[in-house]
């Protein structure tokens, strides 16, 4: 069933479906293309569609190796549509799916390919918002890499900015996973180079570990951890790896390596892992949400569901199964209101068979349970409505300019 995009574009079949839209493999005048055709309620927002073309020059502009390249934005009667590079392969979610854990030196491919995408974009003063295993793309048609590794590129630049605004999550839901949020932006700080940074070391510690360094469990208890929890080392893994995943997850923005350097490093790391097995750690519990101490103090085990997925962060708002962004536009507790004081350590991972403490059901499975509940207490109220983005805030990031994020207006 093909489909005309604008007067330069067919549309011949769905590729993948998003959170923003549909993916459509289609043909433009230069051969193949990919095309992610924005849902409609996104199309038909006048003032999402007026910023759609104020990014156009820079989203079109960011041309590197390490990043999908987009081609053209179309506005034509309903539609709005995003034209990018084809890349034949995969997601690194579904490949992190399929298996659980990468070996080191692919982890650190991968990881060394999107930290060079986020220095040219970072260069050209764009921050992507959105780094998590969804948005980097393999591909498959690439030569293979160390480890075995297809090169991996960066999408969906600028998509997390142009949609998730303060005004369309006060009409909307705020829907996701909080497991790559810098804890500057849960402190309230606009976001900036370094949020890219965190999110990629995030994504990195995933691909070593088979879990994410503060996931889990109640969305409140991720920020949290975000915010006050030290990660927890990684059984195994070279301690050169290990301090560069350590300063990258920083809590300070400034401590943070650039992308550039980070590239580097990750490079020079390479050679010290070729042949090491996939890490043999196993995912810690995860704080017990209440639903499941009070399925734990009923007894029966609950059917399970994938722990990835949408996480209603607000009380009442509906998990809609496509989405998988990470949002980042939610009004967010002072630090204070989360912080509580101390500082503690986030889980540590078991060793790999131990039995788990104190648990008489496996909270490993409860732990990927969908979860559904809403927010309760005030120092979990993600709200909606007032936007985090406070203008003004200086952030302690030193790194390039930032995009027109940092002009967005304040919402108290
Ligand atoms: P969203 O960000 O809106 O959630 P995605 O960008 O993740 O949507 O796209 C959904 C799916 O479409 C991806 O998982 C992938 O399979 C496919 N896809 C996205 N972009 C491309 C592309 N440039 N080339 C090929 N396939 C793509
Ligand atoms: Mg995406």
């Amino acid at each position: 069933m093909a489909r005309k995009i604008g007067s330069r574009y067919t549309a011949h079949q769905i590729l993948g479906r998003g959170s923003a839209g549909t993916v459509w493999l289609g043909e433009g005048p230069d051969g193949p293309v990919a095309i992610k055709l924005l849902r409609e309620d996104l199309a038909s927002d006048q003032e999402l569609v007026g910023r759609f073309v104020q990014e156009r020059t820079a989203l079109l502009s960011l041309d590197h190796a390490r990043v999908v390249g987009v081609h053209d934005l179309v506005v034509d009667g309903n539609d709005l549509a995003l034209v990018m590079d084809l890349i034949r392969g995969t997601d690194l979610r579904t490949r992190l799916d399929r298996e659980r854990r990468l070996a080191p030196e692919a982890a650190v491919a991968i990881a060394a390919d999107v930290a060079e995408g986020l220095a040219a974009a970072h260069a050209a003063g764009i921050v992507h918002r959105d780094v998590k295993p969804e948005n980097i793309l393999l591909d498959m048609q690439g030569p293979l890499g160390p480890g075995g590794a297809h090169p991996a590129l960066l999408t969906d630049f600028g998509v997390a900015k142009l949609i998730d605004t303060p005004r369309r999550t006060r009409a909307s839901k705020v829907v996701g996973t909080p497991d790559y949020l810098a804890p500057e932006i849960i402190e309230g700080l606009p976001p900036r180079a370094a949020v890219d940074i965190y999110a990629l070391a995030t994504v990195l510690y995933e691909l070593l570990a088979g879990f994410t360094p503060f996931g889990g469990g109640h969305p409140g208890a991720i920020l949290r951890r975000h915010v006050t929890e030290t990660v927890v080392p990684l059984p195994g893994i070279p301690d050169e790896l290990w301090q560069l995943l350590v300063q990258c997850l920083a809590k300070a923005p400034a401590s943070r390596l650039r992308a550039s350097e980070l590239a580097v490093r990750l490079r020079e790391l390479q050679p010290l892992l070729v042949g090491m097995a996939p890490l043999d750690v196993d995912e810690p519990d995860a704080d017990p949400a209440p639903e499941e101490q009070e399925a734990a103090a009923e007894g029966p085990e609950r059917p399970t569901a994938p722990r990835r997925g949408a996480v209603p962060l607000v009380p009442g708002a509906a998990s809609a199964d496509s989405n998988r962004d990470t949002h980042t536009s939610m009004r967010v507790p002072a630090p204070d209101e989360l912080a509580g004081g101390a500082r503690g350590t986030a889980r540590a991972p078991r060793a790999s068979g131990a039995p788990r403490p104190g648990s008489a059901r496996n909270r490993s499975s409860a732990r990927r349970r969908r979860l559904t509940f809403g927010v309760a207490g005030a120092v979990l109220v993600l709200a909606v409505g007032g936007g985090i983005w406070a203008a003004g805030s200086s952030g302690s990031d030193e790194g390039p300019p930032t995009d027109s994020n940092n002009s967005a207006p304040a919402h108290p």
